[in-house]
């Protein structure tokens, strides 16, 4: 095992854990989770459990159609994680009983006008030029898979290998797993590492991990809806829907429950509030490319924090100057997609003390001078409400 500090007395060993985690998140939790079941004295804290940007997150596992220009190393993981998913879900159904909404139906790629779909297609011809699962198809053809899509909607593309599970459910069974493996939850902050007593310690904490460590995590506001269809049937579509509308980028999520989220936007602002504009946008866009949506209850409007990294990728390993403090966070808009592999690597680690070849490219060493700049003042801004997942 990786092991930093001396071992406490044995009179002590009832409380001090070998490995702590500082966030309760779906990170952190997945984490605890297989650390305990290997045999390890696991601690968590967290004062909410939960209540990170996974608690409003659409839940969408999606390496390829979020297969995105120059993130080719993070493309390799996304995949990787997403390759562990359908066997990381049946083993944590059976672990906790609890079905924690994994679909399998795919993704739908659309563009509504000709210029949405010219820019959909450049991305395609992207995806497809890295070997990934991306199958374009003709309007009839999207129509055969979705009656529900407007008529306007010029063309799309599938990706079948994209799939979706509902992060309010995983979180708790994931919470529950780590629970039954032997993990102990202490639901208060964690205001500095050197509180924290344990031979390792893991820093799991989303966007609170900056105050923790002086990482370049920055918070990247997301804003997004809750739609239920009405008489609690399911939504009138089955695949995760992403779509260009006239410029703007929305995803559309169904849930077996009759829910819909419709996301999302992307901002450079660290606040939580909804605004008039953003929904305006997101309900415009998201009726544009599904017009029954029009009929459906608006039950939820709400904003959370990605944590977001100079290079949108995650910061997976040891601290440069604190080996036995790894950090666990900077997962951006892909914690969900993510949660496997993170929690296998990180877990491997921890037991094994030598680093999987895996985390090479996410080491918390890797942003050098800019790691400064971007935990001082953010990175390059983005356009403000810019939307996207
Ligand atoms: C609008 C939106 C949509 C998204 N959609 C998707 C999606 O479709 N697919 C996908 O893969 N990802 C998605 N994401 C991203 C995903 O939600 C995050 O990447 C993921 O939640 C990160 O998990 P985490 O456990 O690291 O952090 P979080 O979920 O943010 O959890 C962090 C936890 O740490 C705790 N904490 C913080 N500071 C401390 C401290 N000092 N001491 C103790 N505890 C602390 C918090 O209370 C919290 O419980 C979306 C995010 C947003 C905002």
């Amino acid at each position: 095992m990786l092991t930093g500090r001396s071992p406490s007395p044995p009179s002590s060993d009832r409380v001090r854990p070998d490995v702590a985690v500082v966030g309760a998140g779906p990170i952190g939790l997945a984490i605890a989770w297989r650390c305990a079941a290997r045999g390890l004295r696991v601690v968590v804290h967290d004062p909410a459990p939960g209540s990170g940007a996974s608690a409003v997150a659409a839940g969408m596992l999606s390496p390829v159609a979020e297969a995105y220009f120059g993130e080719r190393q993070l493309t390799g993981l996304l995949l990787a994680s997403a390759a562990r998913w359908p066997a990381f879900a049946a083993e944590l159904a059976e672990t906790t009983g609890v079905e924690i909404g994994y679909r399998t139906e795919g993704t739908l790629m659309v563009g509504l006008t000709g210029d949405d779909l010219a820019e959909a297609r450049r991305l395609w011809a992207y995806q497809q030029g890295l070997g990934l699962p991306v199958t374009p198809l003709r309007p009839s053809e999207l129509r055969d898979r979705e009656p529900a899509l407007a008529p306007r909607v010029r063309g799309g593309a599938l990706a079948p290998t994209d799939h979706q599970v509902d992060p309010r459910l995983l979180v708790p069974a994931l919470r529950t797993a780590a629970q039954r493996a032997g993990a102990v939850l202490v639901p208060q902050p964690v205001r500095f590492l050197s509180d924290v007593d344990a031979p390792v310690t893991v820093v799991a904490a989303g966007c609170g991990a900056a105050a923790l460590t002086g990482l370049p995590v920055r918070p990247v506001k997301g804003q997004i809806l809750r739609l239920r269809a009405p008489d609690g049937v399911a939504p009138g579509f089955r695949h995760v829907i992403r779509g260009y509308a006239d410029g703007e980028h929305v995803y559309l999520v169904p849930r077996a429950d009759g829910e819909v989220v419709l996301g999302a936007t992307v901002e450079e602002r660290s606040d939580t509030t909804v605004t008039a504009g953003a929904v305006q946008r997101l309900l415009r866009a998201g009726v544009d490319l599904l017009p029954e949506l029009a009929e459906y209850d608006l039950v939820e409007a709400v904003a959370g924090l990605r944590p977001g990294t100079p290079d949108n990728a995650p910061i997976l390993g040891p601290l440069p100057d604190r080996p036995y403090v790894l950090a666990a966070t900077g997962h951006h808009r892909h914690g969900i997609v993510l949660t496997p592999i993170t929690a296998d690597l990180i877990a491997d680690l921890v037991f094994g003390g030598v680093p999987d070849p895996l985390l090479a490219p996410f080491r918390a060493d890797r942003f050098g001078g800019a790691a400064a700049v971007a935990a001082s003042g953010g990175p390059e801004p983005t356009l403000e409400g810019d939307l996207w997942s």
